[in-house]
């Protein structure tokens, strides 16, 4: 059995990671990219291998560290294929045993094939990203590929001067011999997927997000666009942080690139949005909403399996509409109605607690997801339901957690039973109706019911 059924290519596992220390040199010009990766991590089960993910950059040299106190050792065998790099310890690991290895690697990086569409290492017109979700982090980084793994990581990025890096929290910029590097840190646990690098010509402001450290980075020509499409941030900030709890990391950054891009997606402590995204007019804001809640639902409570999606992508999706509804548009409630219309003419045939890897990004993933979080709120009343989310928050942050427990965690808030209610939810094919409603539940009013759909194509997602 694969670690992840979704991925079976993807991830070890016979070891967990601790730490990813990155120190990559990357040329624009030519899209090279050299890396040394310092890998940490931590036997699972006795093995006298490991396997990592890489995917289109050659692995030259691979040392290990033979204790924790240990000098750097000599080189050990490995083997490579087209998306594993096997390493042979060389001796057999304990379980629980750490282990250390730096492995020189470089290559043209660029974005792999998937039935996701494409995904990683990508460059753009004059810059580059990482937009990995769920399985591009291989293409610019030797990882342990699987959103249970999480880890701290530094990063050094050394690239051509005259552009500016985003990763994580930023500690120096030095510039020397024509080239700047820029070394981030990331304490928390942070999953491969979301972990990210963007470059471009960008310049950046500091923003303040309800005490929350913000950063914005732009292409200088998009500021009036930038400015008014991010004013209500710091607004959205509060309300999230009054809904789901506090905000779970040091800060966020929003980057817009001067390139189009097909979708905005989430990284850690980053969204990351296409100059298309940012009109100016706010047409996409609640996509802005949708990515600022991935930092609670995704990136601080990470999934521990890709079948529980929804619990990333049907959160993020009922936070749009608890913006909506915060900001004096239509109500959430407004909002179900007209999604629960929409998808009751949809096929029936999802089930949003094991939707498949084909359809782990199929709107009805979003929209139903939502919806079971709506049905979950007009069922126990609106006081429980925001204790339920702060819970989850809390219990899990830093962590992952699966679908079984948000059901536990449910019940144990409200203090009922809620078997029936998730089992027509999640694992049923066919849409329930919505519930009544608790008395303060989502007020019910007349509802715009077309004005309070977003349309998306068939099988499309608007966002990650
Ligand atoms: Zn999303």
């Amino acid at each position: 059995m694969s670690p992840d059924e979704y991925t079976p290519h993807s991830g070890d596992r016979r070891y967990r990671v601790e730490h990813y220390d990155l120190t990559i040199d990357y040329r624009l010009s030519t899209n090279r990219l050299d890396g040394v990766a310092v890998v940490r991590g931590r036997a699972l089960e006795a093995t006298r291998s490991i396997s990592l993910d890489l995917v289109g950059l050659r692995a030259t040299k691979v040392q290990a560290v033979r204790d924790p106190q240990g000098a750097k050792g000599g080189r050990i065998g490995f083997t490579q294929t087209d998306r594993k790099l096997k390493v042979a310890l060389g001796r057999e690991l304990a379980v629980g045993e750490p282990f250390e290895l730096t492995i020189s690697y470089g290559g043209a990086p660029r974005p792999r094939r998937t039935r996701w569409g494409t995904l990683g290492w990508e460059e753009l017109e004059d810059g580059a990203l990482v937009a990995s979700q769920p399985t591009g982090a291989p293409t610019w980084f030797p990882c342990n590929d699987l959103p249970r793994d999480k880890a701290t990581y530094r990063l050094s990025i050394r690239t051509d001067p005259g552009y500016v890096v985003a990763a994580a929290e930023p500690v120096s910029t030095v510039t020397k011999g024509g080239r700047t590097t820029w070394v981030f840190e990331r304490t928390a646990p942070t999953a491969s997927y979301l972990a990210t690098v963007q470059i471009g010509k960008y310049v950046s402001r500091g923003m303040d997000l309800a005490g929350v450290e913000g950063q914005v980075l732009h292409p200088a020509g998009l500021a009036a666009r930038v400015t008014a499409d991010l004013a209500p941030l710091p607004q959205m900030m509060a309300v999230f942080a009054e809904a789901f709890g506090p905000y779970p990391l040091p800060s966020y950054r929003l980057v817009v690139t001067a390139d189009d891009l097909e979708i905005p997606l989430e990284a850690q402590g980053m969204g990351v949005f296409g100059a298309n995204h940012i009109d100016g007019q706010g047409s996409l804001e609640r996509l802005i909403a949708h990515e600022l809640a991935h930092q609670w639902f995704g990136n601080s409570v990470g999934v521990a399996r890709w079948r529980d999606i929804w619990l990333n992508e049907g959160f993020a999706c009922y936070a749009e509409w608890i913006w909506s509804e915060r900001s004096g548009r239509h109500s959430a409630h407004a909002k179900a109605l007209g999604h629960w219309i929409a998808l009751a003419a949809e096929p029936q045939d999802l089930v949003l607690s094991d939707p498949g890897p084909e359809l782990m990004f199929d709107d009805r993933v979003y929209k139903r997801g939502a919806l079971t979080l709506h049905a979950l709120r007009l069922t126990v009343g609106d006081d429980v339901f925001f204790r339920i989310l702060r819970a989850w928050t809390e219990r899990h942050a830093g962590g992952t957690a699966t679908t079984a427990d948000f059901r536990t965690l449910a019940a144990s808030v409200a203090g009922r039973r809620l078997e029936a209610f998730f089992d027509a939810w999640l694992d049923a094919p066919a849409l329930p109706p919505l519930p009544e409603g608790a008395d303060d539940a989502g007020a019910v009013e007349p509802a715009p019911v077309t004005q309070a759909l977003n349309v998306v194509p068939r099988g499309g997602t608007e966002a990650r």
